[in-house]
């Protein structure tokens, strides 16, 4: 079986001005900049994206955008492209919940996210997860499997792809998914990998989301195909965001 090295990703939303993004960067490189065994990322807002990664040119920390457009150039008002963003970021957050609920994006949409990150050399961290309806109904395995399946549509760069298995119910809610359902459903994951690339399914990292913090990471970390973790409030604390990344270097 493949070695994954595990990956933590700090999603700031929007959060953080220019200073206090730069202040947030510095002091995580700072603290986490010499872990190793574990691939580091943040993902400031826009604006910051440039400052952050002048910042942390030559550190061990990557940058990540929170967005793409699937667009190239042109009549896209308030869009960024992939090559804007290609020399300042390494990864981009594709499909976000936020981003589907709020602002309607679809799986088409999302996968076409996806494949146009990839093929700019951006690594899209796509992500997935039901909602606590649909957990309720019981659902949840085949909402996730039907949502992936259709976000990796047209994706061939196998190599280029991060998952976040994101349940909507425990984004910003303080209420993480227990290690075993998130265990279940990043396993869920990995089986559409599997169906649709079955080389690459023991490669592709799966990433957990929804409440993680320094007192569940472990545990959540621990489960066999959950390769690291992606973060929303616990990854505007240096300090905090420093611990998670701690532990999935000793993970
Ligand atoms: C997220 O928004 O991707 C996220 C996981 O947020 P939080 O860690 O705050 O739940």
């Amino acid at each position: 079986m493949a070695t994954r090295t595990p990956v933590i990703a700090g999603n700031w939303k929007m959060n953080t001005d220019v200073e206090s993004g730069l202040k947030l960067a510095k002091g995580i490189a700072e603290l986490s900049g010499a872990v190793g065994g574990v691939d580091k990322i943040v993902c400031p807002p826009f604006v910051s994206i440039a400052s952050v990664a002048q910042a942390l040119a030559g550190s061990s920390i990557q940058v990540g955008a929170q967005n793409v457009s699937a667009n190239t150039d042109g009549a896209f008002t308030g869009e960024v492209s992939t090559s804007m963003l290609q020399s300042l970021v390494s990864h981009a957050i594709v499909g976000h919940s936020e981003r589907r609920v709020l602002y309607g994006e679809t799986s088409v949409q999302v996968a076409e996210k996806a494949v146009a990150a990839a093929n700019a050399g951006i690594t899209p961290v796509l992500c997935i997860g039901e909602d606590l309806s649909v957990r309720k109904l019981g659902n949840a395995e085949s909402f996730v499997a039907a949502q992936l399946e259709a976000s990796l549509s047209g994706v061939t760069d196998w190599d280029s792809l991060i998952v976040a298995y994101e349940p909507v119910w425990a984004i910003g809610t303080g209420e993480a998914a227990t290690s075993d359902q998130a265990q279940e459903m990043t396993t869920v994951c990995r089986q559409v990998i599997r169906s649709l690339a079955p080389n690459a399914a023991d490669s592709v990292r799966v990433l957990y989301g929804g409440s993680v913090n320094s007192g569940n990471v472990v545990e959540l970390l621990a489960q066999p195909d959950i390769d690291g973790a992606l973060v929303g409030g616990a990854s505007l604390k240096a300090e905090e965001f420093s611990k998670l990344i701690a532990a999935a270097g000793a993970s």
